[in-house]
């Protein structure tokens, strides 16, 4: 099974991520978590470049071939071979954070990024899409207090407006495509978060 967990900064992904994780291996299966961009050594390399200033040197459609570049190596050297071998993947980010971040606010066509899904990822979508929805605010200053006295990278670094754009983009896709996706109230305890998130994969 393919699950990734998709949101705004600050949302609790990798919280949730980890506390999925262990649940589904308390239960006797095997997993991996994996994250985009990056989640392969390659595309870890290309995902140093975009989120550093160096990205910026880029236009918009040249930066998002790389994030479907870093896809690419993803989806075939990580994720297509442990769904094969009936390895649960937990992705922190996959395909909906190019359309919301890229598409969105980057305003990339969307014939661009059709046509780059069906390269990278063809017919292997997600069997579930978790979006962590949380109000701009706190997600950012929950990202803030995270970060501590880190520079924040590129994207983090954007203002509310942004963020609020990223938002709407996400609660869209989760509107869109309520077979595959769902949408969780991310401002709450971790615990009641998880507590959402595993009655839905039950379900
Ligand atoms: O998951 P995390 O918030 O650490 O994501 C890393 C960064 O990559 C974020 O700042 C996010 O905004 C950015 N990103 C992006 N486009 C994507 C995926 C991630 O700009 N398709």
């Amino acid at each position: 099974r393919f699950v990734s967990f998709e949101g705004g900064e600050g949302a609790g992904k990798s919280t949730q991520i980890k506390i999925l994780a262990d649940r589904l291996e308390a239960e006797g299966k095997r997993v991996i978590v994996t994250r985009e961009p990056g989640g392969s050594p390659g595309a870890e390399i290309i995902r140093h470049v975009v989120l550093s200033g160096m990205g910026k040197l880029l236009g918009p459609e040249a930066e998002t071939l790389l994030f479907a570049a870093a896809r690419d190596d993803h989806v075939h050297a990580v994720i297509a071979p442990a769904l094969e071998q009936g390895i649960w993947v937990l992705c922190d980010r996959f395909s909906d954070s190019t359309r919301a971040y890229q598409g969105r606010l980057g305003h990339v066509s969307p014939e661009l990024l059709n046509a780059m899904e069906r390269v990278t990822i063809g017919r292997l979508k997600p069997d579930l899409t978790v979006i962590l929805d949380i109000p701009v605010s706190i997600g950012m200053r929950r990202a803030a207090a995270r970060r501590g006295n880190d520079v924040p990278d590129r994207f983090e670094a954007e203002g509310i407006a942004f963020h609020q754009g990223l938002r709407d983009a996400f609660r869209q896709i989760a509107a869109d495509e309520p077979q595959r996706c769902v949408l969780i109230d991310a401002n709450a305890d971790p615990k009641i978060v998880s507590n959402n998130i595993w009655g839905v994969l039950r379900r």
